[in-house]
């Protein structure tokens, strides 16, 4: 049978899969010789089997009565003794950390005996009671599922009859009526008494934690941040110590560096005389955690050295929930702690420095998505006339947000829908806003601390936070807030966040590159640029070094090839030809389609062709040196021609005074017209039955590539056929490019190599890759359209109808258009990659299409032993990183 409860000494920090993280972590430190309250954990797996059969599995009943007896000894108190309780927390701790996703009940054994012994034992009969409303406060909203809000009016109303706003007025009296009160609220509303009995209580709130992992915010959660719905959480039973026990008491949070920008330092709020989630929920005054030492400089500099000692065992970055009973300090938490982007790539980059982690392990610990957070737009401080400064809050989670302001969470997902943009403005958030703040484009508050809900979420999603921006005052019912000097500001006016300095705006403040983007377009030096961007360039060099992929570009005109070049591209992977048929060369396009007679069509061909050759004249230049893959034109043609119905009105309006060229052009529209276009006449099918097509633009290729030859230049273009489905396909079209090719050596003098080769974006391309091998010098996933047939799914249409509910119902965990569907199309992919290099050994193997930008995408390639993945010049610099990364793990996960 398998063990199902660890005790705090029994775990340790690899056991997150089991334990959870806090219960692991808990169990490091407990291991450590860290002052952790003692107890125990029950496990992911009974979590699972609750969850699957809606029953605790076997046998754990037993184990529990075993280990909390055993903790009953060690801690010489019973659960609820009515002389002297034993009181303990029932914590939720899943793998990945879920901020404030789950339920935790604290205060677990208090009843109307219990809390007398409480009293005694503490000699505080105020602490004992509050202690009790909490449990019954905190139990009704979280096991028995009553509005939270009702608890918390009766709370106001108690302290509005004592006159004060602030519980610290509230005497013990109070408290003990409050407890009635919640009581009654827990008859009404519950339907039943708030169970006395101290196991009933924590049995009810495991089930509870159990049950939270289905939560519908923690649903949420974990597809935002991409956890598998299938882990279950962990529950952690912990011994209560007290932060509300007086002044020498009091709870906080610490960082060991700043999550924020990653400085060394002490980073975190304190509060005196409180319990628990007061901190974190934001809604009282915490002071900064540099105070602790004026307040307790015993357990500030306690707390200072256990930080230390975690950091350096740790080797990273931790964050630390800690609380102080009459001067004795706990620890009650400790992970790897969330950071931004920004902080993520410092922090790195001092470990290596500091010694602790190697050069491999820097690179390891960014991230692509981080990188690309590092490259979104910042204000322009020059541009600041016409907005309005309003304030300054705490820069929680940077970036630069600009939207409409709205005051709920619907609101911002109701306008999201609408495509509009928002800033959702609380007075502090909590778990219910997460659906908005995943809506807007920044969060801002007027409460809350860098460890707020809205700052650590934020911070989590990479989303632009200001938070404690304590002069607005925030009036969520009237949908407004009052900045200094009486400005008003309503639902629906644009403001503009700084989450890197804090800066509150009325008005949409202009933006510009971000040092990191000016750093890639080589408008700022690398020595001349801040730390952030001597850490990126020394990672991205080091990652520049590991990788064994190349990374190469999607770009059709040579200032995209340009820009891809400086980003670090190392030629195009995907040059597409259609939007060279656009604007003024529609007609030309029109008269081919339209031509009936040979002479017309090559008469359009032949005025197309100077034009395409100029198109890859510039692009050659870009990218000198390097390859540069041409695809021949793909789309059906009637996308070049008008829109059916607007032509069909034009035509029918003007009755028998339209032009013989429109009436033409309609019959042509009505005859090109595809049920199914997507796998219609398109790709190399237009090669085969519009003659003369491929070969103006094999043509238009090769005389571009010798007048760049002439001209000292070096170019390397590689002909790419679309839509391949069979070797005859690509012999027939290569046949014909071969003999152009060599037409066109023979009248210019220069002969210039070019690769041909074949997308491989059909299911039966993939599966008949070792045939179009020999044809193929190349192959290029072409992963988009690949997805598209592979699962049967054309995107434009999915995408809208029912992705959200596949992903609701973990069909799958991510888009397979973003992340490319490794059991699917990868195996396709490892199928071709295979077959083709053993038909054709050196072959060349490449993605190109989102994909290639996508990180786990990018892994994935590795792995697969591509040679290069092919994504957006802006994605470039993400690829490169990901590309190294992915060869460090490899070497890694190979010593392992
Ligand atoms: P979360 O995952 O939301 O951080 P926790 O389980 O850490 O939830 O608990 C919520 C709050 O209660 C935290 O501030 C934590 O430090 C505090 N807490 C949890 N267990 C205890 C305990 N045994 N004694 C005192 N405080 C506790
Ligand atoms: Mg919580
Ligand atoms: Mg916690």
């Amino acid at each position: 049978m398998p063990k199902f409860v660890y005790d705090f000494t029994e775990g340790n920090k690899d056991l997150k899969d089991l334990l959870g993280g806090k219960g692991a972590n808990l169990a490091e430190m407990t291991n450590l010789g860290l002052p952790v309250p003692p107890g125990f954990t029950i496990t992911t797996e009974a979590c699972r089997h609750y969850l699957e059969h809606g029953t605790v599995p076997e046998g754990l009943t037993a184990e529990v009565d075993a280990h909390l007896a055993a903790l009953e000894t060690a801690m010489g108190k019973r659960l609820g003794d009515p002389t002297d309780p034993l009181l303990v927390s029932v914590r939720s701790g899943a793998k990945f950390s879920m901020p404030g996703m789950m339920e935790t009940v604290l205060n677990i054994g208090l009843n109307d005996e219990s809390v007398a012994g409480l009293a005694a034992q503490a000699g505080d009969e105020r602490f004992a009671w509050d202690s009790y409303r909490r449990l019954i406060q905190m139990f009704g909203k979280t096991v028995l599922d009553i509005e939270g809000e009702l608890f918390e009016d009766a709370l106001e109303a108690a302290k509005r009859d004592r006159g004060s706003d602030d519980d610290g007025d509230l005497t013990a009296d109070d408290f003990r009526a409050l407890v009635a009160t919640f009581k009654g609220i827990v008859r009404d509303h519950a339907g039943r008494e708030f169970p006395a009995e101290p196991r009933e209580q924590m049995d009810l709130a495991v089930k509870a934690v159990f049950d939270s992992w289905n939560a519908d915010r923690a649903i949420l959660y974990r597809r935002q941040e991409r956890i598998p719905v299938d882990l279950g959480t962990a529950v952690n039973i912990c011994s209560m110590v007290f932060g509300n026990l007086g002044q020498d008491s009091g709870t906080g949070v610490a960082f060991t560096r700043d999550p924020a920008s990653g400085q060394q330092g002490i980073y975190g709020d304190y509060l005196q005389n409180a319990q628990g989630e007061d901190v974190v929920a934001g809604i009282r005054n915490v002071v900064p955690l540099t105070e602790l030492e004026r307040i307790d400089k015993a357990s500030y500099d306690e707390l200072l050295q256990i930080m230390e000692t975690l950091e350096n065992h740790y080797r990273d970055m931790c964050d630390i929930e800690f609380t102080i009973e009459r001067g004795k300090l706990w620890m009650l938490q400790t992970r790897v702690g969330k950071r931004t982007a920004a902080a993520a790539f410092r922090i790195a980059c001092q470990l290596w420095d500091q010694g602790l982690i190697t050069a491999d392990e820097a690179t390891d610990r960014v991230t692509g998505d981080q990188l690309a957070q590092l490259m979104f737009p910042r204000f322009d401080a020059d541009r600041l006339d016409g907005v309005t400064r309003l304030t300054k809050g705490m820069n929680a989670s940077p970036g630069a947000a600009v939207g409409k302001a709205v005051f709920t969470s619907e609101k911002a997902v109701a306008l999201a829908a609408e495509g509009v943009d928002t800033i959702l403005v609380r007075r502090e958030t909590n778990p219910d806003d997460l659906a908005g703040m995943v809506a807007a484009q920044g969060v801002l508050t007027s409460r809350g601390g860098k460890t707020s809900h809205a700052a650590v979420v934020a911070r989590g999603m990479g989303k632009t936070c200001v938070c404690g921006a304590e002069e607005l005052e925030v009036d969520v019912k009237g949908g407004t807030f009052i900045a200094p000097g009486d400005v008003v500001v309503r639902e629906g006016d644009v403001v503009s966040i700084d989450g890197s300095t804090g800066e509150v705006y009325l008005g949409e403040v202009p933006v510009k590159h971000s040092p990191v983007v000016q750093y890639f377009e080589g408008e700022l030096r690398a020595s001349d640029g801040d730390e952030l961007v001597q850490s990126v360039h020394r990672l991205m060099k080091h990652a520049d070094d590991a990788a064994r992929l190349a990374v190469r570009a999607n770009a059709d005109t040579p200032e995209d090839a340009a820009r891809a070049r400086r980003f670090g591209a190392q030629g195009i992977g995907l040059c597409r030809t259609e939007h060279m048929f656009l604007g003024d060369r529609r007609q030309l396009v029109e008269q081919l389609i339209l031509a009936e007679e040979p002479g017309d069509r090559e008469a359009a061909l032949a005025e197309l062709e100077p034009l395409q050759r100029a198109d890859f004249t510039g692009i050659f230049e870009a990218m000198d040196g390097l390859p540069v893959t041409i695809r021949l034109i793909d789309p059906p043609l009637h996308e070049f021609l008008p829109d059916l119905t607007e032509l069909s009105v034009k035509v029918a309006l003007a009755g028998d005074a339209a032009s013989p060229q429109d009436r033409r052009l309609l019959e042509a529209v009505h005859r090109l017209h595809e049920q199914n276009p997507m796998l219609g006449l398109r790709g190399v099918r237009l090669g085969l039955v519009i003659s003369g097509l491929f070969a103006m633009q094999v043509r238009a290729i090769a005389e571009a590539a010798a007048d760049r030859k002439k001209a000292g230049g070096d170019p390397r273009p590689e002909i790419m056929i679309p839509l391949v489905g069979a070797v005859q396909e690509l012999e027939a079209v290569r046949e014909e490019a071969e003999r152009v090719l060599a037409e066109v050596a023979a009248e210019t003098g220069v002969n210039v190599p070019a690769l041909i080769g074949t997308m491989i974006e059909l299911p039966r391309a993939a599966l008949t890759a070792g045939q179009i091998a020999e044809a193929a010098e190349f192959f290029s996933f072409g992963t988009n359209d690949l997805t598209q047939t592979t699962w049967g799914f054309s995107r434009d249409d999915v995408e809208a109808a029912f992705f959200s509910r596949y992903l609701d119902l973990g069909i799958f965990g991510v888009s397979p258009f973003e992340t490319l569907d490794r059991d699917g199309v990868g195996r396709l992919v490892r199928i071709a990659a295979e077959e083709g290099r053993k038909a054709r050994p050196g072959i060349k193997l490449g993605i190109c299409g989102e994909h290639g930008g996508d990180p786990d995408s990018v892994h994935f390639c590795h792995e697969t032993g591509l040679d290069y993945v092919s994504c957006s010049p802006f994605r470039v610099p993400v690829a490169r990183l990901e590309a190294g990364r992915a060869a460090i793990e490899a070497v890694a996960s190979d010593h392992r």
